[in-house]
């Protein structure tokens, strides 16, 4: 099963993504984490990303298509995967189409979560990450068990710099320019699962499940 999530930052595709993945036993593939995990390592993609990222742009196609590109060719993509955070352009899902197809293959679904902005600007402040497996929590509405911890590998829980309200806001205009074509980009494809993710994360994930059969 090869499945993308969309939606805007802050709709709760990582949350979901996590989930979607266990579920059908999965890797999870964050393109955030990946260019986040090269950042700590100090390597040249991070310090190319962390320009972009720290002011709520993108990452240039040119780095990023190539980087999930050779993740996706890894051994434990053979069943599928979830990707969480990419396509987050036009260009990157017909990459994505391109390359798949090369192989006789294709994404068996997209899905959307759709959250209003307000309720996403709200949702920011209380928004924090695990600095270690990428899980994300919010401290009111998904609280992890212990307060700071993650639930999933109990490292610490922070909130990340591009969750400031100024870079939200650059986020959603982003996102709202570049990604959200992407929406009808599926919908032609008739892959596209639209899912109310102002609902609580429990229901959420039940509709997702319900929508992939
Ligand atoms: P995320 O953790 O998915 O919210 O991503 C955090 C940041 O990483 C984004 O705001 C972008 O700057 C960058 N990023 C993640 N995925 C992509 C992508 N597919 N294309 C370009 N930039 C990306």
């Amino acid at each position: 099963m090869k499945i993308i999530m969309l939606g805007a930052p802050g709709a709760g595709k990582g949350t979901q993504a996590l989930n979607i993945a266990k579920e059908y036993n999965i890797p999870h593939i964050s393109t955030g984490d990946i260019f986040r995990a090269n950042i700590k390592g100090g390597t040249e993609l991070g310090k190319k990303a962390k320009e972009y990222m720290d002011r709520g742009a993108l990452v240039p196609d040119e780095v990023t298509i190539g980087m999930l590109l050779d993740r996706i060719a890894e051994a434990d993509c053979k069943n599928g995967y979830v990707l969480d955070g990419f396509p987050r352009t036009i260009p990157q899902a017909e990459s994505l189409k391109k390359a798949l197809a090369e192989k006789g293959d294709k994404v068996d679904f997209a899905v959307d979560i759709e959250v209003p902005d307000e309720v996403i600007t709200d949702r920011m402040s209380g928004r924090r990450a695990c600095t270690k497996c990428g899980g994300t929590y919010h401290i009111a509405f998904n609280p992890p068990k212990k307060e700071g911890i993650c639930d999933n590998c109990g490292s610490e829980l922070v909130q990340r710099a591009d969750d400031k309200p100024e870079t939200v806001l650059e986020r959603l205009r982003t996102y709202h320019e570049l990604t959200q074509p992407l929406i009808d980009f599926y919908k032609n494809e008739g892959i596209l699962c639209e899912v109310d993710g102002t609902q609580s994360p429990g229901k959420v994930l039940s509709d997702i499940l319900k929508a992939l059969g």
